[in-house]
């Protein structure tokens, strides 16, 4: 696969995955059409070697797994881990507002969001919905309204002069989109508007009620080419799909005699603790029903190594100040190994190492970023996953701009080269070399 073919695959993952749960269900179809067998959690495994497999929790987090032809589960896996959460405005449970002729949906912020970008921008809605059927039983659906429907307009400078100096956003005033207007109609509330949209999208649900559900608002425009000769990919949920789906893409172009795991984790935005974060019980209980004897679990992650993507900081060339020397990352240089003394990233030499080694033998540069030491560092789910399961990991990623923006900045080789990495991990024994 060559570089603008792989870019036209992510192009369309992000357009077609607007949330968590929309994500999972794309990794998943992916995932059928490349062999991999579906697991459930609520039902016995009969697992056997170079088979692939595939399992989901809640929908909205996933770990495919490869056991390898030529591997026994003790020999360790190749693992690679990303997460499929964004930061966003989710609706509240009961979002109707109305004022003056507008109606509005009430929203909570997800994450940690610049939420300044997400004014004046074209928004549509997507998540997932529960509702009663007629005959009273539950039946859940993704939905996807993919249109622009909302919008949250800035206040006119002549309201607000300090707009471009000390300008600050109240969460809860500031936020709620319009979403329509009454001129001499009763608008409907908000969950008959979300029934009709079900009844469109599920006419078979044959849905009656409305129960609940997490909706989130994102930028209806997809991804673009951005530069004079299209250096630059901008994209909403850049971090971090990018890397879910380097790593399914990965997974799946990987022959079969080697053991791999891809941890695709919900709720990374948030701090990871949930059912369906990193923090979470999901990884561990796999490993167990992999390998349910205590002693041959110890030695496989013993024997694994974590890549853990996520995306990295590059230098801004408006705010050179805020960089540290010695650690200029740019886009399209190559992925980016991140390093943290206090273990906000899990990378020590050994692995750093090791991602390095994998790096020479792909033919691809790689860079290494750390953080000033005056401002504090950001974290993922390397150090947590790490910790949880006792593997030797580093943290990685694509390098990019305006990180938590509505719309992300990447390097339009950032997103093929870390991918060539994997891809390497995934076939070489290379990591085996921290073994000994
Ligand atoms: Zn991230």
């Amino acid at each position: 696969m060559n570089q603008s073919h792989y870019n036209d695959s992510l192009f369309s993952f992000l357009s077609s995955s607007p949330t968590p749960y929309h994500a999972v269900a794309g990794i998943e179809d992916f995932l059928r059409l490349h062999g991999f067998i579906q697991l459930q959690e609520n039902a016995p495994w009969q697992l056997e070697k170079g088979f692939s497999y595939f399992v989901t929790r809640e929908k909205s987090a996933m770990i495919a797994f490869t056991l390898g032809s030529r591997e026994d589960p003790e020999h360790g896996f190749r693992m690679l881990a990303a997460h499929t959460d964004s930061p966003c405005l989710q609706i509240k449970p009961r979002p109707d507002i109305k004022t003056a002729s507008y109606q509005q949906l009430g929203v909570e912020i997800y994450g940690g969001g610049l939420l300044g970008t997400w004014f004046d921008r074209d928004l549509s809605l997507a998540g997932r919905v529960a509702g009663a059927m007629a005959d009273g039983t539950l039946a859940v659906r993704l939905i996807d309204f993919n249109r622009p429907l909302l919008t949250v307009p800035s206040i006119a400078i002549h309201f607000n002069r300090e707009a471009n100096t000390t300008n600050t956003i109240d969460r809860q005033k500031h936020l709620p989109p319009i979403i329509a207007q009454s001129i001499d109609r009763q608008l409907p509330e908000f969950r008959a508007l979300l029934l009709e949209q079900m009844q469109l999208e599920h006419p078979k649900a044959m849905i009656e009620e409305i129960l609940a559900f997490d909706l989130f608002c994102y930028d209806f425009h997809g991804p673009a080419y951005i530069g004079m000769n299209n250096e630059f990919i901008s994209s909403a949920r850049l971090d971090n799909l990018l890397s879910c789906h380097a790593g399914m893409t990965a997974l799946a172009q990987a022959d079969r005699s080697r053991n791999s795991l891809l941890f695709c984790a919900n709720h990374e935005e948030n701090g990871s603790t949930s059912a369906t974060g990193a923090q979470g019980s999901f990884i561990d209980s796999v490993i167990e029903r992999i390998l349910p004897n205590p002693e041959a679990r110890s030695i496989s992650l013993s024997n694994s190594f974590l890549i853990s993507m996520d995306n990295a900081h590059a230098a801004h060339p408006n705010f050179m100040d805020k960089i540290d020397a010695g650690h200029e990352i740019h886009l399209n240089k190559g992925p980016v190994i991140k390093l943290n003394a206090n273990q906000r990233y899990a990378t020590n030499s050994l692995s750093a190492a090791i991602y390095k080694l994998l790096c020479k033998e792909a033919c691809i540069p790689c860079q290494e970023f750390v953080m000033r030491s005056d401002m504090p560092c950001g974290s993922t789910i390397g150090p947590i996953t790490a910790a949880r399961l006792g593997v030797k990991t580093i943290d990685v990623g694509a390098a990019s701009l305006a990180m938590h923006s509505i719309r992300e900045l990447t390097g339009s080789s950032d997103p093929f080269l870390l991918y060539r990495t994997i891809g390497q991990f995934l076939s070489s024994d290379t990591h085996r070399q921290l073994l000994q």
